[in-house]
């Protein structure tokens, strides 16, 4: 899950990161009164997911509340590269004398922690990749030792950080680094990380992505679920444990591992079709995860075929055709239904299958055959 700005400075604050103080506002009235807390000068800056909101206008500095009531006026409700503006962060605005770079995220080919620092700060980091990558300090950090205050004092020298900046930098960096690895971040990104005119060094401006699969020992994390515009049937494939991710095409997928779920959605695309989701009902293919998965797809209006495509290993292919039937019994679902089921058993499931089915219940003896009819059914 990527946080918003406001959420990434609460997260950082939490692990003694330095940035400045503020508040959240959905209203004019509330980022006037977020002002007058912060103290001005402050700035306005757009919360959306998504970069370059200075650049695209969403942030603006105020000395004044008939400034703030101008500029949250007009941010609020800009459309940001598809993201619409529906909270401001209203803060204290900093004298900036430097623009820094900060940042950790995993190394997955190395097994170790990637830690990015650049004095060219302010500006895309992957821009700096392409025009200076000299100008990015890199360091490997081996998990287990983690990073020392020594070596991030190395590593702030490496990056030619300006000396004053530098002693604070590194405790900031042994903090974000503590953040992100105690705080299961995927990603911990600072930029700018800034040196004021009078000398501190602090974040400001916070890109974190937390590591979903650690939210069971973060209970806390609920509070970061606003502005989650989690897809309906995304929340509804999570409340049954389906493996469920949310498309916009036509054709339903239930498929059984994730590798094969991944081909199904190819298949379809290269004939012509568009998958409504990508679905992996795992091992097993009970009767209960069936049913679930069949509902799910059914929830969806656009959803005009489906397509269950089941390869057998372990599982038997008999027991995912009683499976299915099993499960239409319980739900009706309003789509038809084109079964590709191979592997263990095959013939056994097919003969189950064969008196049931009809137009809306279809078997085809490939994958590609199956796609072919799948997609015919869903039509343009
Ligand atoms: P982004 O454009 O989405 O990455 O948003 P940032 O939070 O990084 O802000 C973009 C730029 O706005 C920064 O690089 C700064 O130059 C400027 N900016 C942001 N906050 C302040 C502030 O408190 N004071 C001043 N003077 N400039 C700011
Ligand atoms: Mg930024």
């Amino acid at each position: 899950m990527d946080l918003f700005e406001y959420q990434g400075k609460q997260y950082f604050a939490q692990f003694g990161i330095s940035v400045s103080p503020g508040g959240v506002a959905d209203t004019v009235d509330e980022a006037v009164a977020a002002a007058e807390q912060a103290g001005y000068p402050v700035v306005v800056k757009a919360q959306v997911k998504v970069g370059g909101r200075g650049k695209a206008g969403g942030i603006k500095l105020a000395d004044n509340a008939e400034e703030v009531r101008l500029h949250a006026g007009n941010i609020l409700g800009m459309d940001i590269k598809g993201h619409v503006v529906r909270r401001l962060w209203v803060e204290h605005s900093s004298d900036i004398a430097k623009e820094y770079y900060a940042s950790f995220t995993l190394d997955r080919p190395n097994k170790c922690h990637l830690g990015m620092l650049s004095k060219e700060g302010g500006v895309e980091i992957e821009v700096v990749a392409e025009e200076n990558p000299d100008a990015i300090a890199k360091i490997s950090i081996d998990p287990i030792v983690g990073l020392t205050l020594e070596a991030a004092t190395a590593w702030v020298a490496a990056a030619n950080l300006d000396e004053e900046a530098r002693e604070q930098a590194a405790q900031l960096l042994v903090k974000l680094y503590t953040c992100y690895v105690e705080g299961d971040c995927d990603l911990a990104e600072i930029n700018p990380l800034i040196l004021t005119t009078d000398g501190k060094v602090h974040a400001l401006d916070a890109k974190v992505t937390l590591d979903d699969n650690a939210s069971f020992r973060h209970p806390e994390w609920v509070d970061f679920a606003w502005g989650e515009t989690e897809d309906v049937r995304e929340q509804m494939a999570k409340e049954k444990g389906l493996n469920y991710i949310g498309l916009d095409g036509t054709v339903g997928i239930i498929a059984n591992g994730a590798g094969l779920a991944m081909s199904t959605l190819d298949v379809v695309n290269q004939v012509g079709g568009s998958a409504a989701n990508f679905l992996d009902i795992g091992g097993g293919a009970s009767p209960d995860v069936m049913a679930a998965a069949l509902e799910v797809i059914n929830s969806d209006p656009k959803v005009k075929a489906i397509f269950v495509n089941i390869f057998g290993g372990i599982t038997k292919v008999d027991d995912v055709a009683n499976g299915i039937l099993e499960a239409l019994r319980r739900v009706s679902i309003a789509a038809p239904i084109v079964l590709r089921l191979d592997g263990t058993n095959a013939a056994e499931g097919r003969a189950l299958l064969q008196p049931h089915l009809n137009d809306q219940l279809i078997a085809e003896p490939t994958m590609l055959d199956a796609a072919r009819r799948a997609v015919a059914l869903a039509g343009k």
